[in-house]
């Protein structure tokens, strides 16, 4: 399972729900909405009837998890479906594969390189895969940190273009 369950729903109150949710940002990340990074998994509707949303966060534990949730609500509030019932599910867990590509452009946009498969899950043969810089695509790039603003983003710096960036980590 790679993409989200029923984006392209045919569905015209799951399209206004799918629409409600894309409006909601990443608190972490802004103008990365939660259906960018997958967080939203699936909308269904449940034997009453009633929509359920599936969302699952992308860091266990993460502090933005509930504030995620309470946004979700206020977002299916505002969409005009009050009896919308919002899940997190935490299996499978979350992973950067499921980043949309409009989100891997938006995280570029926002100074942070997205995630490069297979980059970052332990240098056991050596050397780092290549992580492109956000602003000019240059290669020649170098860690600074492990860690940038967040747990799960690293910090380097283009040897090109000069400037240091975040890097996603792969989860
Ligand atoms: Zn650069």
């Amino acid at each position: 399972m790679t993409a989200a369950a029923g984006r392209n729903t045919v569905d015209p109150r799951h399209r206004r729900i799918w629409r409600a949710l894309a409006e909601v940002e990443d608190p972490e990340i802004p103008y990365v909405t939660i259906v960018d990074l997958g967080i939203v998994r699936s909308v269904a509707d449940d034997e009453a009837g009633d929509p359920v949303v599936c969302i699952t966060p992308t860091y266990t534990g993460c502090p933005a998890t509930r504030l995620i949730e309470l946004q979700v609500r206020a977002a299916l509030d505002r969409a005009g479906f009050p009896h919308a019932r919002v899940e997190t599910r935490l299996s499978p867990p979350w992973t950067t594969d499921w980043i949309t590509e409009e989100g891997r452009r938006k995280l570029r946009e926002a100074g942070i390189a997205p995630p490069v498969p297979g980059a970052g899950r332990g240098t056991l043969f050596g050397a780092d895969p290549e992580i492109p810089c956000p602003r000019c695509g240059a290669t020649d790039t170098e860690r600074i940190s492990e860690f940038g603003s967040t747990a799960c983003k690293a910090l380097y710096r283009c040897r090109t273009c000069r400037e240091p960036f975040e890097y996603f980590k792969c989860l």
